[in-house]
């Protein structure tokens, strides 16, 4: 397979005529002082149909680095400033964000702005969203996204404390993609009876076992996986998984995935 370097800088494999969607994490990073060579720059998904270059979110790393990601759109999950303070100088392209999104970033030199409704589909550049809120701060309420072509889905949700009817929402999903802030301590609080904060691992893989989902990626890490050993941290989460029928792993930088799910992940960065 041909291999060459595309705009976002990851190694790029050329995919498989039939593959409908690429998916590359060109940032894994939590909110965190912390940064490594495979988790350097804020959670983002670039999500690629054709032409389309759908980023979804853009945090304070990507400021200044939007030219070489090159995205037609940018799809931003919440306002805190690890998913959007990179568009605080503006964007090079059309945003969509749901209204409280859009009412804590007002003052960022947007042009294309494009409200995004909760829980009805929205078609962006030939592929299907659907925005699901969940707790995760007040301040800054966030949704995670349910994202689907042509019959492959897969669910993006970097920050999340609790995900309301999880089983019904990630039913038929192919891939979870999930917030890797924590892995078995949760670390919560409670706030006018909402949760705030950062659900475990532990307990993203028992909503993807309750709706079967088999396939569990996590991004959005946090300190003790960007400073531990990844080799052991994904023989953990491996672990972890597998009791719960569920194959999951770390994201890291450049990593890339192809859908439909019936072809492997091109792994284009290999673990230490
Ligand atoms: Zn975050
Ligand atoms: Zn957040």
């Amino acid at each position: 397979m041909l291999a060459r370097r595309d705009h976002s800088g990851a190694r790029y494999v050329k995919p498989a005529a039939s593959t409908l969607l690429t998916l590359t994490f060109i940032g894994t990073r939590g909110e965190i002082e912390l940064r490594s060579r495979q988790h350097r720059r804020h959670s983002s998904l670039l999500v690629q149909r054709g032409p389309a270059r759908i980023m979804i979110d853009c945090g304070a790393d990507w400021l200044g680095r939007l030219k070489r990601i090159a995205p037609t759109v940018i799809v931003l999950t919440h306002a805190h400033s690890d998913h959007a303070a990179g568009l605080a100088a503006g964007a090079p392209c059309a945003v969509y964000a749901t209204t409280e999104t859009w009412n804590s970033i007002r003052r960022f030199p947007i042009s294309k702005r494009l409200r995004l409704p909760l829980r009805k589909s929205v078609m962006i550049d030939g592929v299907r969203f659907k925005a699901i809120p969940v707790e995760h701060s007040i301040r800054a309420p966030a949704v995670g996204y349910r994202v689907s072509a042509q019959g492959s889905h897969f669910f993006y949700l970097p920050d999340v404390a609790r995900l309301p009817n999880a089983s019904a929402v990630l039913r038929g999903i192919d891939v979870y993609i999930g917030d890797g802030a924590t892995i078995k301590r949760p670390m919560l609080r409670k706030r006018d009876g909402a949760l705030i904060g950062h659900a475990s691992i532990v307990a993203q893989l028992e909503w993807c076992k309750q709706a079967a989902v088999r396939r569990a990626i996590f991004t959005h890490c946090g300190t003790p996986v960007v400073r531990g050993d990844a080799r052991k941290l994904n023989d953990t989460l491996w672990r972890l998984g597998r009791k719960r029928g569920v194959e999951a792993r770390f994201a890291c930088d450049g990593d890339r995935l192809s859908l439909p799910e019936g072809q492997r992940a091109q792994r284009t960065k290999k673990h230490a």
